[in-house]
């Protein structure tokens, strides 16, 4: 049998912080996909996990020595409403792992079957957005975007019920620094077990803040790691599609693709989500949302930041009052390095501000726009093809030369070293949803992963130019385009 090294702190947290059940075996389990460099990372050999013996393991049909599988409890906002009992209901923790970095990362299937926080739910997952999951996840990485990672999937040879039909079913593995969730802390806050929040607090602070001063550091912590996250999804044009209190992260990780997806024509207004009716969580939302549900985890904290309701409130509110400077931060420096501003100068921000607002009303490509802009940062002769990203050519003419007025005065970087810092945070390659739906389709129908492995590689040399794989680097076709990513629970 293959033995893992697992340590299991979770595991070692009182009972009522989990339900300890193995994951429910499936009919005929096949493998997709071993992420071999994730498992070296981890210490496993990939070809051990491609074995038989290995796939049992990875669809749930095996456990492997030293695992203490369990569910984990949690509650959350769900689209702004409390929802008192969440919890795992499709997942299973493995144990903990060490990485090559020394860092304790989670081993958790998903589609793994029904836990006692399943509902009404299936606990199972379809192929289709493991998949999504799979390639959108290992490009976040590759993109330098905190992220949870996956290790493999499999088939399970069952199928599952969807409102799309029957469909595939499938087991993700999933890594992650942690899969503590703002609604872990609510959780307990909820249930008033002041002494569940401040166990669950010192494993966070142990695990993942060892240097934190206490728990108002924790708060703050979590809130700059929030903050620089958002940012960086906001930078690279990424939506999340459902930012729920229990998908969000305590460790500062994108966490739970469902209907994610990379916008394609810049519209601050982007929602993908099918069962986004208002745009919750459309683009332009995600920063304050994430606002909205740190104040959530804050209030979970409150009985530890002070004695007294009110003190405790003010403690509170001072560190939360901080993260729109924060995430402002984290964006503007972004946002300059995008523009090529080696440093902040004063009306840098008035110099980009009409640049978006000339791609939102020329339905620019939001990626293509800036890996342009990259080239024209080396060769005013590149300036014809950004221009041809946008339905308002002239306008993008007209501001060209006042962008270089400004890259001007840094007159130190030269042309070419600047277009290659810009290349290095504005990618070329991003995991564009119609090739994602095409894989997917590819994969559903005739079984053909070719699709989904070309796509893999291609994304995980995002911000370099692949010619070869041109076509990825574009925007759908009209007849191409994805309207609507179905959540696929
Ligand atoms: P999500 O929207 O995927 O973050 O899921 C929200 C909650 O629903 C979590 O508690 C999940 O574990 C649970 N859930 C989602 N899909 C299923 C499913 N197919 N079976 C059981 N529980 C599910
Ligand atoms: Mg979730």
């Amino acid at each position: 049998m293959v033995a893992f090294g697992f340590d299991n702190s979770y595991a070692r947290l009182p009972e009522r912080f989990h339900a300890r059940l193995p994951p429910t075996p499936v009919a005929a389990p096949k493998l997709i996909k071993v992420n071999a460099a994730l498992a070296r990372f981890l210490g496993l050999d990939p070809s051990l996990l491609a074995s038989d013996e290995g796939v049992a393991m990875l669809a749930g049909n095996r456990v492997p020595e030293g695992a203490e599988p369990l569910a984990m409890a949690y509650a959350g906002h769900q689209f702004g409403n409390w929802v008192p009992q969440l919890g795992d209901g499709r997942a299973i923790l493995l144990g903990e792992l060490r990485g090559g970095d020394g860092v304790r990362y989670d081993v958790q299937l998903k589609g793994s079957g029904p836990t006692p926080f399943s509902r009404n739910g299936d606990g199972r997952a379809a192929l289709g957005p493991v998949l999504r999951e799979f390639i959108v996840s290992e490009a976040m990485h590759a993109l330098g975007v905190p992220t949870t990672r996956t290790l493999a999937a499999v088939t399970t040879g069952e199928e599952i019920w969807r409102q799309e039909g029957m469909l595939p079913g499938a087991v993700l593995t999933r890594v992650s620094r942690s899969h503590v969730r703002v609604g872990t802390f609510e959780y307990f806050g909820n249930h008033d077990d002041v002494d569940g929040v401040k166990v669950l607090a010192d494993y966070v602070m142990a695990r993942l803040y060892p240097d934190v001063d206490g728990y108002a550091g924790l708060l703050e912590a979590v809130i700059g790691r929030t903050a620089k996250l958002i940012a960086q999804w906001q930078l690279i044009g990424f939506i999340h599609g459902v930012m729920n209190t229990d998908n969000t992260s305590i460790a500062g990780e994108t966490i739970d693709y469902g209907p994610c997806a990379f916008m394609d024509a810049y519209d601050p207004q982007t929602v993908f989500s099918s069962i986004d009716h208002g745009g919750r969580y459309a683009y332009i939302n995600q920063p304050r949302i994430a606002h909205w549900n740190l104040v959530r985890f804050a209030q979970a904290l409150l009985p530890l930041l002070a004695d007294g309701e009110e003190a405790q409130i003010k403690v509170a509110q001072a560190i939360i009052n901080r993260y729109p400077a924060m995430f402002e931060a984290a964006y503007f420096a972004g946002l300059r390095a995008k523009f090529g501003f080696a440093e902040a100068r004063e009306g840098d921000l008035e110099l980009i501000a009409p640049f978006l607002k000339h791609m939102a009303d020329g339905r620019a490509d939001f990626t293509l726009a800036f890996r342009r802009l990259s080239d024209s940062a080396e060769d005013a002769a590149s300036d014809t093809a950004l221009g041809a990203l946008f339905d308002n050519d002239a306008a993008v003419q007209a501001w060209l030369p006042k962008w270089r007025e400004r890259l001007a005065v840094e007159e130190t970087v030269s042309a070419a070293e600047r277009a290659d810092s810009m290349r290095a945070v504005n990618p070329a390659l991003i995991p564009r949803n119609h090739r994602i739906e095409q894989a997917i389709q590819a994969a559903q129908r005739t079984g053909d992963l070719a699709p989904f492995e070309t796509l893999m590689k291609v994304l995980s040399a995002p911000y370099v130019d692949q010619p070869e794989f041109a076509a990825y680097a574009n925007p759908p076709k009209p007849d191409e385009r994805v309207l609507q990513t179905f959540c696929g629970t």
